[in-house]
């Protein structure tokens, strides 16, 4: 065969040699041992967990070693994409704060390694096309759906194993006058690679993650370029992260098996393959066993379900680094205001097997996160997430915006912060007693009290509370309050006999709760009736009172 007579056939159009695509895009000027990797997404409109922790660990790995990390937009796959799905996915990393140097925006792309949108790289792709049909080891195959169909079968009579390989290749070694005929007669054609592997051997191989790994060869003429010259990812993968120069490659271990034919595929294109991390799967518990987290069964998968649910970024960062690395908690309890940067990510720690989602860790982890943020940020997050999900919220709390901080900076600061919010969803029940337009009753006192004893200890409250009391001295009246009307105001006296008491302190703290905030449980009552102000604190006691 004339390979030069086939590439010109085939690619009559390109003009420009690998050699030149070299100089277009050279050599990274870095230091040794700089990671250089990329998020490389398909832009399906669903970005999920899965990507999250790609791109968080790409992100550390790069950003660690002062190296670059990109976004490339893998849209070769014409039919699974969804409209406005491009601006969805950059939005969703950019929202998880995936800082990357360089590649794809929404504006178009940043960065000298471009197009970072793979149909866009269409002409690069054909050099090394060309190359290979030079090499001889790519040809053009004309089956059509139904002689695939056709081979598939056959394979099937013959319980031989599937594909377009070996004696089924019935395309790789066509002469150039029967390929001539079939272009001629505008058959469409796909490239395919010509394999020289074998299932009888095996390669060596250490992923970073999964160690080192034995692989059988790749003995399949796999395709390269799609029929409408787009190429398919295995070939996308080994053109673009080369040309980009990307030292990483963090991927999900469904990529696993076709890591061999990537191999061969950096081979013949003569490029040094990258270094591999293959990630394995998110799991989750379902009864007794684990299964992968499903798009179709866990709405957990998807990133905007954190978002609706309310939880931070921080949070839903924070836990993934608590699965990724099993010693991301320790360090963050010994340090708990460090910025998460700090922390040295290491890859060598991430399981291989896959990691375990679990929904009450993340809720444990987003109360600490929260917990430690500040006022400002606090009012931001809760904000944000309202002005999305709970425009009445939205409006409460920007309506006021120093009301609202005194109430959300209740327990917050030194050394143990109050944990109340998982969620930022938790906060409206938590506040809602604040604005008289959402203050109700909804708890009832417990039914050993009886009311008119509940009545006495409102209106003793009543006749004493002065809001310019320091909390001591507040507290220190509830307590006269109690002895006077026969509750301990001394707990340990109270455990000690409980029968001669009609209650304790606690009660008549508990009274003033549920008359001043619906509730038996609230933030602390010294502060929320500060915050309320005189006036509406005795409003609202008397008005209970007068009820009872
Ligand atoms: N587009 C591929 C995917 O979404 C990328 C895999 C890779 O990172 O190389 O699975």
């Amino acid at each position: 065969m004339d390979t030069n007579a086939l590439a010109e056939l085939l690619f009559p159009h390109v003009t420009k040699t690998p050699e030149e695509m070299e100089a277009l895009f050279p050599a990274r000027n870095l230091k040794e041992g700089t990671v250089v990797s990329r998020m490389a997404p398909s832009p399906t409109g669903f970005v999920h967990l899965g990507n999250l922790i790609q791109g968080l660990t790409s992100e550390r790995m790069c950003h660690q070693s002062g190296g670059v990390l990109f976004l490339r937009v893998e849209d070769t796959d014409a039919k699974r994409e969804v409209e406005g799905a491009v601006e969805i996915l950059i939005e969703s990393l950019k929202h998880y704060d995936i800082r990357f140097d360089e590649g794809a925006t929404v504006e178009g792309d940043s960065g000298s390694y471009g197009p970072y949108r793979q149909r866009q790289r269409k002409d690069i792709y054909h050099v090394y096309a060309k190359q290979l049909v030079l090499q001889g080891e790519a040809y053009p195959c004309f089956c059509t759906e139904d002689e695939l169909a056709d081979i598939h079968q056959r394979q099937e009579a013959e319980k031989a194993n599937y594909g377009y390989f070996g004696k089924w290749a019935i395309w790789r070694d066509r002469s150039i006058e029967e390929i001539k005929e079939a272009m001629a007669a505008g058959l469409p054609w796909v490239l395919r690679y010509r394999s020289t592997g074998s299932i009888e051997n095996k390669i060596r191989f250490t992923d970073l993650i999964k160690g080192n790994l034995e692989l059988t060869e790749n003995d399949m003429d796999h395709v390269l370029l799609k029929s409408d010259g787009i190429p398919t990812y295995h070939f996308a993968h080994a053109v673009d992260d080369h040309l980009m120069r990307t030292t990483h490659v963090v991927r999900g271990d469904e990529w696993l098996p076709s890591l061999p034919f990537h191999l061969q595929l950096f081979r013949s294109l003569g490029f040094k393959p990258p270094k591999y991390l293959h990630i394995g799967p998110l799991m989750k518990m379902d009864g007794e066993s684990k299964r992968k987290l499903s798009k179709r069964k866990d709405p957990e998968l998807a990133l905007t379900y954190y978002r609706k649910e309310g939880f931070p970024v921080r949070s839903v960062y924070e836990y993934l680094m608590t699965v990724l690395n099993s010693n991301f908690e320790d360090w963050r309890r010994q340090n708990p205001d460090a910025p998460v940067d700090d922390f040295k990510f290491s890859y060598k720690k991430m399981n291989p097997a896959g990691s375990l989602f679990d929904a009450a860790k993340l809720r444990d982890v987003s109360k600490n996160v929260i917990s430690r943020m500040d006022v400002e940020t606090v009012y931001g997050e809760v904000l944000a997430f309202a002005k999305d999900y709970d425009t009445a919220l939205y409006d409460h709390l920007a309506a006021d915006p120093d009301y609202a901080k005194s109430i959300l900076a209740i327990g917050r600061g030194g050394k143990k912060p109050r944990k109340d919010f998982a969620v930022l969803s938790d906060v409206r029940p938590y506040l809602d007693f604040f604005y008289d337009d959402w203050f109700r009753v909804v708890d009832a006192y417990p039914e050993q009290f009886s009311p008119s004893d509940i009545k006495a200890a409102l209106e003793a409250f009543v006749a004493v509370y002065d809001p310019a009391d320091d909390s001591g001295v507040w507290f220190d009246k509830i307590k006269a309050i109690a002895d006077r009307l026969g509750y301990a105001s001394d707990m340990k006296a109270y455990k000690e006999d409980p029968c001669a008491f009609r209650g304790s302190v606690a009660d008549i703290s508990m009274f003033l709760r549920v008359a001043v905030t619906g509730k038996l449980n609230s933030p602390d009552m010294y502060s929320a009736m500060q915050i309320l102000g005189y006036g509406r604190v005795i409003d609202r006691i008397k008005a209970m009172a007068n009820k009872l």
